[in-house]
Parts: C-alpha cells; sequence; structure tokens
C-alpha cells in the first residue's frame, strides 16, 4: 500500500482507498498517476473541496494477470483480481459478490477505517462506472473528459447514500427514499424543505423555470412520475454538473458523522483535580475547511465566556469556588453548506471537570522592600473580601487593612517600619 495524501492520523481523517483492477505489476506505475489523478478529480468537487484536508487517501496495489476487464458482450474475458466485468450496454462496470469480498479483505487488512473505496479498473474502454453493492466506487480509469464527473457521482452513492436523480427506468429497483429523492409533495413535509423559498411553487413547474432553484422536481429515482428531486439538474442526474445544494449538504453530514472537527484536545486528562492557583490552560487542535473557520466557544460552568472563542482558554482556579467546576469548549461548523443538522453533526463538545480544593486563604510570596517595609501576598478564595491582621502576640489581634481580592489576590504592604521585634500576619473573611 502507498499513501498518495496525508492530513493526520486515519482515526480521525475521511480514508479514501483506491484499489487496482485490472493493472499487471507492470503497470503499477501508470496505477499510481491513475489513483493521483482520480483523487485530484474527486477533490476538484464541491464539498469535497471544502473538505479536502479531512481526507487521506492510499492505494493498495494488487497485481492482475491479464490488463483490462470482461466485455461478455464482445466475448472478452480476462483474468483479473477482483474480476471486474461490463454489462452489454458498455456502461455500467461491476464486481460480482466475490469480487467485493475481496474488497472487504483487503480493506481490513490495510484500512480498517476506510471510508470510500474506489476500484480504478484498467481498461481502455467507455470509462464506465457504478456503485459495486453501494460500497466501492467503480470506475474506469482511462482518462476521459466524463471521468472526474462519473467517478464523483460514484462516491455519492457510496459516501452520503445519494439516489440517482435519474428518470430513465429500471424495473425492479427498491422504492427507498435516499436524502436527494422523494415521492413527498406536502412542502412542509419535504426533508430538504429548509432550502425551499416559500416562493417556488412545489412540484416546481415548469421546471425550466426555475434552473438555479431548490424545489420540488418531477422525476427522480428512475421514474418520470410521482418521484421528486431538489433541483432541475445536479451531479447525481447529469455528467459535467455540480452536486446540487441536498446532495451536498448530505455530503458534508457524511464527512461529519465519519470524522470529528476536534482532532486532540489538551489537558488530555477530561477530569482534573487543582489543589493550587497556577493558571490552566485548555486548548484544543481542529480540523480547517479550506476556505472558512470552525467556530469556538468556551463555557466555564454552562455559561459562555465573552470573547473567549480562540483555540486556547486559560483560567485562574482561584475564580472557581472550591468543588466540582466545568470548563467546555463548543467547536462547530457553521458552514452555509448545511441547513439541516437534526443529529448535530457539525458540533462537537469537549469538557472537562474540575475538581477545585484550593486554600482557602493563603499568605505567600513575602518580599524585603525598602526602609523596612515588606510585602505579602493573599490568595485563595474570599468572594466577601479579606481582613488582613496583625499580632505581636498571637492571641490579640488587630486589622490593619480590608480589601478584596482582583484575580483570585491581593497584596499586602505594611505602611511603616514596625517598633516591635516580631510581628505576626494573617488573613480572615469578614463574618
Ligand atoms: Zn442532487
Amino acid at each position: 500500500m502507498e499513501t498518495i495524501r496525508t492530513n493526520g492520523p486515519a482515526s480521525n481523517r475521511f480514508n479514501l482507498v483506491f484499489l487496482s483492477e485490472g493493472y499487471t505489476g507492470r503497470e503499477m506505475p501508470k496505477y499510481l498517476v491513475d489513483a493521483t489523478n482520480a483523487l485530484n478529480a474527486i477533490l476538484s468537487y464541491q464539498p469535497y473541496g471544502e473538505y479536502s484536508n479531512y481526507f487521506n487517501a492510499f492505494a493498495i496495489k494488487t497485481n492482475s494477470a491479464e490488463h483490462g476487464s470482461d466485455h461478455p458482450n464482445q466475448n472478452i474475458y480476462v483474468t483479473t483480481y477482483f474480476n471486474s466485468f461490463y454489462d452489454s450496454s458498455e456502461t455500467l462496470i461491476t464486481i460480482d459478490s466475490t469480487g467485493q469480498e475481496r474488497v472487504d479483505e483487503l480493506l481490513q487488512a490495510f484500512v480498517p477505517k476506510c471510508n470510500l473505496p474506489v476500484l480504478l479498473v484498467n481498461d481502455t474502454n467507455y470509462p464506465g462506472g457504478s456503485d459495486g453493492f453501494d460500497k466501492t466506487a467503480i470506475v474506469a480509469a482511462t482518462y476521459a473528459p466524463s471521468l472526474p464527473g462519473m467517478l464523483t457521482h460514484e462516491t455519492g452513492h457510496v459516501v452520503a447514500n445519494l439516489g440517482d436523480e435519474y428518470e430513465d427506468a429500471y424495473p425492479g429497483f427498491p422504492d427507498t427514499e435516499e436524502p436527494n429523492t422523494t415521492r413527498q409533495t406536502n412542502r412542509a413535509l419535504i426533508k430538504w424543505n429548509a432550502w425551499i423559498s416559500p416562493s417556488t411553487p412545489i412540484p416546481t413547474a415548469p421546471r425550466d423555470s426555475y434552473p438555479t432553484a431548490i424545489g420540488l422536481f418531477e422525476g427522480a429515482h428512475y421514474h418520470t412520475t410521482g418521484w421528486y428531486r431538489p433541483k432541475l439538474d445536479c451531479l447525481m442526474r447529469h455528467n459535467y454538473v455540480p452536486f446540487c445544494e441536498v446532495c451536498s449538504e448530505a455530503l458534508v453530514l457524511a464527512i461529519y458523522q465519519r470524522v470529528r472537527p476536534v482532532d486532540s484536545f489538551s489537558p488530555a486528562s477530561t477530569n482534573l483535580t487543582i489543589t493550587n492557583t497556577q493558571a490552566v490552560t485548555f486548548s484544543l487542535a481542529l480540523l480547517q475547511p479550506a476556505t472558512h473557520n470552525l467556530n469556538v466557544q468556551w463555557f466555564t460552568n454552562g455559561v459562555s465566556r465573552t470573547g473567549a472563542t480562540n483555540l486556547s482558554f486559560t483560567l485562574l482556579p482561584q475564580s472557581f469556588a472550591n468543588g466540582t467546576n466545568s470548563v467546555s469548549a463548543l467547536v462547530k461548523d457553521n458552514t452555509s453548506l448545511v441547513r439541516n443538522d437534526p443529529t448535530n453533526f457539525l458540533s462537537q463538545t469537549i469538557s472537562w471537570t474540575l475538581n477545585v480544593s484550593l486554600p482557602q486563604l493563603r499568605l505567600d510570596s513575602p518580599l524585603w522592600l525598602t526602609g523596612g517595609k515588606f510585602a505579602f501576598r493573599v490568595t485563595g478564595n474570599a468572594p466577601q473580601g479579606v481582613v488582613v491582621q496583625s499580632s505581636t502576640t498571637l492571641s490579640n489581634w488587630g486589622s490593619v487593612a480590608t480589601n478584596s481580592l482582583v484575580g483570585g489576590q491581593l497584596w499586602y504592604t505594611n505602611p511603616v517600619a514596625s517598633s516591635s521585634l516580631r510581628r505576626f500576619y494573617r488573613a480572615v473573611t469578614p463574618p
């Protein structure tokens, strides 16, 4: 296996894996070129391009004894690793269940977290394609202008279970709705209703008057009537056009279903015990879309902190009361590509539990100053402020200062040199 593109750990990336079919051992260099071109073709389509940093790509190299694929209608049969074959129209290329088992075995062995297998078939015929068992995008890798669209169309089936928006009949095809096909004509109940402007008629007719609108266009899922698609045209209907907004939304959701926006965070432990007043910094490492940033908001004890929207957040433990507290970060992709995210795939929250146990008050950092003066610091928790007291006997105490802690601390300086040989200081909270 070779790595073609790496953006991070396979555990949190969308892993695309190429498999070689009908390439002989000597043709492996060509396979790697074909795989790289195929990857670039897929990532040239939106929304894949916007999330290209989320992708890794690998190429598993399996030699076939012979070159190409079977063409039964031409009586051409070759011995290949996955035993792919064209249909009689020479536009559909697929594998049987034994071939799919071989795909599954290789993925299990090399990239168990594979999110998109792509079988590249080394055939010089028309670059037919299919989605073998809805699990593997299959395409003849021969360069042709139609190849990028055809391959990317097939990935739509595999990645987001998108349906064909075709109208030509396919007897026996299951009447199961996909994210981009429906029989529903009640506007309020249409699953892509968030994308439909109130001024767009439902069903949307005359079709050609709404070339760019999202609506309810009759003709989809291998039916000319009774089944509807979201847009006049889409890559799931015709080559050479982009994915429609509804298909694009389904693809973004599918990517986030497999890849989480937070790559890592610090501290790695989400259960912290804090016993001193040293500042604690929390930080996140996020995935980055190509042209927009993910949004971050930090919370303490469930309350959002104004302006705390960076990748890191620092706090002083003394700003908390002793006991159990929480810090959390909400990360969200506010992309305009998604309007419907009922499962919140585009959000992720990281929460830390802080068991704060600070001394109530503490005197530290004694400092000699000139002229017999000195200073020390009072730290801790004292919402009512503190009274600094002094004594020469440790039994009679007099108050010398009353003040509030700022940021959990207060510096006290004695006003004049004392005539006493020694003097004791303490800080108390007012009754
Ligand atoms: Zn579509």
